[in-house]
């Protein structure tokens, strides 16, 4: 935390309405909505593009769009939008559940969005400390090839994912498990080509037709347990997490497998030690797929990206805090500002595989997001959003997924953009005034106005 005066004597590099720390999916809901309602909006972003763990992360997946085990689509809005524009541009196909795409379309695509909705970019910049003044958020310092300065805002929005503007303002979080505070294992995507897909596809099916007991064939246990004994690859992971393929790229599969557990993301040794053994299992990995999965005998790697994923740090407090029974009992909140509906999806915190507490709902299961877990304690005019919004470590397993984060994005942007309109703080602002802007965006927030895909 630096006092504005203090932060004054550093060059003002931009002075702006609305903030937004971060270009993650929460980043980018926030930054569209806050632009396209007229506010000067500035994002700060330290890599080279918008889109978070699914473009710099290399995820190419982006989900959930229904209400579970439905074709009813739950969500409206920038998730939306983001979702058909993928689908126009020919980057990527989705379906009820979710959006597939090639990482670079979606770069280029919302590096569009950005610049149609009249919001500021400035990548390649590092957020390094919040300026504060009588306990509200005045902007932020920054770093980058220019130097170090100052960039002042009205409102700030923190969708670092680690909270890091929250954190560095004072305010109160809790991070990881409550037993202990380990967080959730982190991953390294990897892309790779040379892939016949149709053949991968015959071998998953046999697969399943010989293991009638396994009920995640998918997975293909089997496979990484023979690799395992045979000692060709270490035991980090034991059932595929996710192959991303998509049409557009039709010998290439994103690969969600690798595995670093016990790691604080807010540590850049943590980070670096992570990427390091992140990188060795993800080649350890591809000579398994080599040897063992029929139409990837020639694959190669194509890509790691530029961050490890990360599934979990700094949960930032507000009064209200979004719990398990919350999400499980699919309480209503009367400042609904979107909907959830995915699994509690937690990975072994201390090992392979899954946590003991995953969760899988029962058909029909959709549940509130209320504003006011966007509302820091101790903060003023700033707003949380994505993955460090105020929730416990069970209820960030499912919320944590992108189209919520960029609903919660939405929401913050909306709100920090209105609040400024009326002159109100944005923990004075009303609900209803952010629910109806978001309304005539086409969001989703009530059961009479969901649609089918
Ligand atoms: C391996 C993995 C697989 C996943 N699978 C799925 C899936 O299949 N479907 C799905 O929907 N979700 C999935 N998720 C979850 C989802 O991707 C994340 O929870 C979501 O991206 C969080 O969004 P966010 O905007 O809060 O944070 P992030 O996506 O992490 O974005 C934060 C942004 O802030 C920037 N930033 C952070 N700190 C600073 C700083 N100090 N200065 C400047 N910039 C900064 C980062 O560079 C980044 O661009 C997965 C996550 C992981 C890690």
């Amino acid at each position: 935390m630096i006092p504005l005066a203090d932060a004054k004597t550093m060059p003002v590099f931009r002075e702006v309405d609305v903030l937004v720390v971060g270009g993650g999916p929460a980043g980018t809901g926030a930054a569209l909505a806050a632009a396209r309602l007229g506010a000067d909006t500035l994002v700060v972003e330290q890599f080279n593009c918008l889109g978070g763990v699914a473009t710099a992360g290399g995820h190419g997946h982006i989900s959930k769009y229904n209400e579970q085990g439905t074709s009813r689509r739950i969500v409206g809005g920038i998730a939306h939008e983001i979702a058909e524009r993928i689908v126009e541009a020919g980057f990527g196909h989705r379906n009820a559940h979710g959006v597939w795409f090639e990482v670079e379309g979606l770069k280029l695509l919302l590096d569009g969005m950005a610049e149609e909705a009249g919001a500021a970019l400035l990548y390649h910049t590092f957020f390094c400390d919040t300026i504060v003044e009588d306990g509200a958020v005045r902007g932020a310092v920054v770093q980058n090839k220019t130097g170090r300065g100052i960039i002042l805002a009205r409102r700030t929005v923190d969708a670092t994912g680690d909270g890091d503007v929250a954190a560095h303002a004072g305010c109160p979080f809790e991070v990881g498990r409550p037993s202990d505070g380990k967080c959730q294992p982190v991953t390294l995507m990897f892309t790779i080509g040379g892939v016949d897909w149709p053949r991968v596809e015959a071998f998953k099916k046999a697969y399943a037709q010989s293991n009638p007991d396994d009920n995640e064939p998918w997975k293909l246990r089997g496979v990484y347990a023979e690799a395992i004994a045979q000692g060709r690859m270490r035991p980090f992971q034991t059932g595929n997490m996710g192959w991303w393929w998509t049409p557009t790229r039709p010998d290439q599969v994103g690969i969600n497998f690798t595995h670093v557990i016990h790691i604080d993301s807010t540590r850049a040794e943590d980070l670096t030690r992570a990427t390091i053994e992140a990188r060795k299992q993800a080649y350890e990995t591809l000579a398994v797929y080599r040897q063992f999965i029929p139409g990837m005998e020639d694959s190669h790697m194509v890509s790691t990206p530029n961050t490890i994923g990360i599934r979990e740090s700094r949960r930032i407090l507000a009064d209200t805090v979004l719990t398990e029974d919350d999400i499980k009992s699919q309480r209503q909140f009367d400042d609904n500002i979107c909907y959830g509906s995915f699994f509690v999806d937690i990975h072994c915190i201390d090992g392979p595989g899954m946590d003991p507490t995953v969760w899988h709902p029962p058909k029909g299961f959709k549940y509130h997001i209320p504003y006011r877990i966007l509302l820091p304690r101790q903060a003023e005019n700033l707003l949380t959003a994505g993955r460090c919004v105020s929730c416990t470590h069970i209820a960030l397993g499912s919320i944590r997924v992108m189209v919520p984060c960029i609903g919660m994005g939405e929401a913050a942007g909306t709100a920090a953009a209105l609040s400024l309109q009326r002159n109100v703080a944005p923990k004075e602002l009303e609900a209803a005034v952010v629910q109806a802007a978001l309304r005539e965006r086409n969001a989703i927030l009530s059961d009479n106005e969901i649609r089918n895909l």
